[in-house]
């Protein structure tokens, strides 16, 4: 490394006051920079210079009331969203989410989309609990009101052996119609809607954003959740276990492949309409 002045090739590290423009206005910053021992000139390097854009992107938002950097990434965090997902949730490119949380400043109307939107989010997490709460038992929910508990536990278990959503939910369905099938009443009293990759919980994904930012269920990249905790299988009956270590052992051999190859082929599925819930009458054809 040398001097872009005076060709010297000492440097120390010192925070350095500097005055970039953001949206034509000067910001003033302090950063760590390289400095020339001899003349004093900066130089930064590709590191350094991304804290100096990201401090000034956010020197600016504070003087202006907008969200910061980090503020955005928190909001996504406790969304439980990718910044794909939080692309599509606010309808923005990803390239979008991945400046403004780093040195991109967004503007005001950005700025309060993303507020506006993120408290749509935190509303609907509240409705769907009065949603569950006031959900009554019926064909569509195997005869039992839904307990978020119960299933919150048979996702922690079934999340052991499938890893990815896509296949949990494939494990979920033949669990509670398996569990109806045998017993005439579901486990967790989910409801199943026929969606574009198979029968899904209806809500699966509102439901695992809040198991994510409660921390039930931790992302581990690239479309995996994982749980931290064991499960807690004491809530279940003997039956419910039985049912559920029937299922998992299928999904233990190959990730729950079989499973949602087979759903597709289930009448629960092919004679519903995308969207529509699927009754668990279903059950007395299922194909596993
Ligand atoms: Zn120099």
């Amino acid at each position: 490394m040398k001097c872009l002045n005076c060709d010297g090739e000492k440097f120390e590290v010192k925070n350095t006051r500097f005055n970039p423009e953001i949206k034509g206005e000067e910001v003033e910053v302090v950063v760590p920079s390289f400095i020339c021992t001899k003349c004093q000139t900066p130089l930064m390097d590709g590191e350094q210079m991304n804290v100096l854009r990201r401090s000034a992107a956010d020197k600016y938002r504070k003087e202006h009331n907008l969200l910061m950097s980090e503020e955005i990434i928190n909001y996504r965090a406790s969304l439980g969203m990718s910044q794909t997902a939080f692309a599509s949730y606010l309808k923005v490119g990803e390239a979008s989410i991945k400046r403004w949380e780093t040195y991109f400043v967004q503007d005001v109307v950005q700025d309060d989309h993303i507020r506006l939107k993120c408290d749509e989010a935190y509303a609907e997490h509240n409705a769907l609990e009065v949603h569950w709460k006031s959900n009554a038992s019926d064909i569509y929910s195997g005869n039992r009101p839904f307990c978020l508990e119960l299933f919150k536990q048979a996702v922690r278990y079934l999340i052991g052996f499938t890893k990815s959503p896509l296949f949990l939910n494939k494990a979920l369905f033949y669990a509670d119609f398996k569990h109806f099938q045998k017993y005439g009443i579901s486990i967790t009293g989910a409801r199943y809607v026929h969606l574009e990759y198979g029968p899904c919980p209806d809500q699966f994904q509102n439901i695992y954003q809040l198991f994510l930012s409660k921390g039930v269920l931790i992302s581990g990249g690239h479309h995996i959740l994982k749980s931290i905790q064991k499960p807690d299988l004491s809530v279940f009956s003997d039956s419910e276990k039985e049912i559920l270590e029937f299922v998992a052992q299928i999904a233990s051999k190959d990730g729950g492949q079989k499973l949602l190859k087979v759903s597709h082929d289930e009448e629960a599925f092919k004679k519903t309409e995308p969207l529509e819930l699927i009754s668990y009458e279903f059950s007395k054809k299922l194909k596993i």
